[in-house]
C-alpha cells in the first residue's frame, strides 16, 4: 500500500537559472537517483505534476506580475524589469521561465491536493521556493508554490500551519498570510541581520486578526545542532502544538547545513531532521515541499533523510553502491560535527535565548501559553 505521493518528472530540471548560478536543478535529478537507488518509491507513488491553473496562481501573484512574468519568458520587451525583481543577479530572466515556474508550482498544488484527497504525506521537492511576493520575483522564486498549496489546503483545513525549516526566513509566504489566524507561519531561520532576505526578526508577529500567528526564531551564524534544536523546542514548537494543526505544510530547505556555501548556520544532516520528526508526531497530514539548498554532496542525502522520516521508509545509513554519486555521498547523515571556534559558539548561545526569551514574552500569550 502507498504511503504518500511524491511528486516528480525530469522536466523540473528546466527550472535553470544559468550555469553561474547556485540554484542547481541538477539537485532534484540526484535526490531523485537516491531515493530510486534505495528503492524507496517501491512503498510511495510517484506521479507527474501539472502545470498551475491560472485561477490557483491568481490567489498568490497580481495579474500584472503574472503576465509580466509571461511576456519575460517569451523574450518580449519589458520596461524595467527590476521593478518585478527580475534582471542579473539573484533572478535572471531564463529560457523557459514560464513553463518551469508554472510547473513547479503545479506540483505543490497536486501534492496539496493529494493530501486533501486522503494521502498523509505528499512531497515535492521543487517547491518550497518561499521569497517570491505578490508582485515580485526573489531569492530565486519567480511563483510562490507554498502560497498556492497553502491555499488549496485551506479549502477543506481551518487550521494550517506553515512551518520553515531552511536557513532564509520564509518572507513571501509570511507576506501573504500575515492577517491570517487560519494559517500559522514559523521560521527559524539565520538573522535578517547577516543574511537575506534581511526579514524574520520576532516582532513580525502578524497583523490585525493575524497577531501572534507569525512566529520567527531568527538565530545567529555558527548555531550548531544543540542550540538549533533548543530554539526550536524552547520557543517554535510549543505554538505549534497549541495551535493544534490540521495540516503542516513544510518547507524543507536544506541550507542550515554547515556545507551549504550561502548562509552560516551550522547544523548536520542528523540534527536538521529532527524537526520533521517532530513535525510526523503531530500525527496531522503533512505536504513537504522542497527549498534552499546549495551543496550538491548535502541536498540529496538531506531531502533523502527527510523522505525517509515523513514516509517511514528504511534507509541505510550508508548510501547503495548503486547510486552514482556514491563516492561522493556514501552517507546520508554526517560522520562529525562540524568545529566551531568557542566564541562564535557563545555568540550563538546568547543571540538564541534573547530570541527564544523574545518570542515566549511577544508571542506565547497568543497561544494561551
Ligand atoms: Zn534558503
Amino acid at each position: 500500500m502507498s504511503k504518500g505521493v511524491f511528486l516528480y518528472t525530469g522536466n523540473f530540471l528546466k527550472y535553470d537559472l544559468g550555469p553561474q548560478h547556485p540554484l542547481k536543478p541538477t539537485r532534484l535529478a540526484r535526490t531523485h537517483e537516491l531515493l530510486s537507488s534505495y528503492n524507496a518509491f517501491d512503498q510511495v507513488e510517484v506521479r507527474q505534476p501539472n502545470p498551475c491553473p491560472l485561477p490557483d496562481l491568481q490567489l498568490a501573484h497580481s495579474a500584472e506580475y503574472i503576465e509580466t512574468v509571461d511576456r519575460l519568458s517569451a523574450g518580449e520587451h519589458v520596461p524595467f524589469p527590476f521593478r518585478y525583481g527580475f534582471g542579473y543577479g539573484d533572478n535572471p530572466v531564463f529560457p523557459d521561465m514560464w513553463d518551469a515556474s508554472l510547473l513547479y508550482t503545479g506540483a505543490s498544488l497536486d501534492a496539496a491536493q493529494a493530501v486533501l484527497d486522503g494521502a498523509a504525506v505528499a512531497m515535492n521537492i521543487s517547491g518550497g521556493l518561499h521569497h517570491a511576493h505578490w508582485d515580485r520575483a526573489a531569492g530565486f522564486c519567480v511563483f510562490n508554490d507554498c502560497v498556492v498549496a497553502i491555499h488549496q489546503l485551506r479549502r477543506r483545513f481551518e487550521r494550517v500551519a506553515y512551518i520553515d525549516i531552511d536557513v532564509h526566513h520564509g518572507d513571501g509566504v509570511q507576506e501573504a498570510f500575515y492577517d491570517d489566524p487560519h494559517v500559522l507561519t514559523v521560521s527559524i531561520h539565520e538573522s535578517g541581520q547577516t543574511l537575506f532576505p534581511g526579514t524574520g526578526y520576532v516582532r513580525e508577529e502578524g497583523i490585525g486578526a493575524g497577531t501572534g500567528y507569525s512566529v520567527n526564531v531568527p538565530l545567529w551564524p555558527y548555531t550548531d545542532d544543540e542550540i538549533w534544536y533548543w530554539a526550536w523546542r524552547e520557543a517554535a514548537w510549543p505554538i505549534v502544538e497549541a495551535y493544534r494543526p490540521e495540516v503542516v505544510c513544510l518547507e524543507c530547505g536544506t541550507d542550515p547545513h554547515y556545507l551549504d556555501p550561502l548562509a552560516r548556520l551550522c547544523l548536520t544532516a542528523q540534527g536538521w531532521v529532527r524537526a520533521v520528526e517532530d513535525v510526523m508526531r503531530l500525527g496531522v497530514p503533512v505536504l513537504a515541499l522542497g527549498g534552499g539548498g546549495y551543496n550538491p554532496t548535502t541536498v540529496p542525502r538531506m531531502w533523502a533523510l527527510a523522505f525517509g522520516t515523513l514516509f517511514g521508509v528504511e534507509m541505510s545509513n550508508d548510501t547503495p553502491a548503486s547510486f552514482p554519486y556514491h563516492d561522493r555521498i556514501p552517507t546520508l547523515r554526517d560522520d562529525e560535527n562540524p568545529p566551531i571556534a568557542p566564541h562564535d559558539l557563545v555568540q550563538a548561545k546568547n543571540h538564541a535565548r534573547q530570541t527564544v526569551s523574545e518570542i515566549k514574552e511577544r508571542l506565547f500569550v497568543h497561544h494561551g501559553l
